[in-house]
């Protein structure tokens, strides 16, 4: 079943916190399912985090740098619960670099937790964004 309102919220800089959720189909569903191209990183970032809510290893894996993807990633089994998204900051390096900090929240076994990371992406030479790797910035 796919959510009405997209699980990123439609996270961005400076989101107000009331902010309201868009449609998943017009948000990270017409990535994840639609065969849209995200434009930057910053879409396919929220996509991703989409991905890993509804469990869509297909789809983390197709926007993953080859280099870089984990042969075993399995997104669909875990116990991970996940809460929000928040965009701290979308800063491109050149046109086919771009950096994306974000801070998730997720619950596993019922307790709370957060992730801090400044995540790098590249633009391969068909004009698709991934995801390369991230530094974590706090636990
Ligand atoms: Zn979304």
């Amino acid at each position: 079943m796919k959510p009405l309102e997209c699980p990123c919220g439609g996270a961005a800089p400076g989101q107000r916190p009331d902010a309201r959720a868009p449609k998943y189909a017009a948000c990270c569903g017409r990535f994840i399912d639609g065969g849209a191209t995200p434009a930057n990183a910053m879409e396919l970032m929220r996509s991703r985090y989409t991905a890993y809510v509804l469990g869509d290893t297909a789809y983390l894996r197709a926007t993953w740098d080859e280099s870089t993807c984990p042969p075993d990633l399995d997104a669909s089994d875990s116990g991970t619960r996940w809460l929000g998204l928040q965009i701290r900051r979308h800063t491109p390096v050149d046109a086919d670099h771009e950096e994306v900090e974000f801070v998730a929240r997720y619950k596993v076994g019922g307790r709370a937790h957060r992730l801090h990371e400044a995540s790098r992406f590249t633009r391969n030479s068909d004009g698709k964004w991934l995801y390369v790797d991230g530094q974590i910035k706090e636990k």
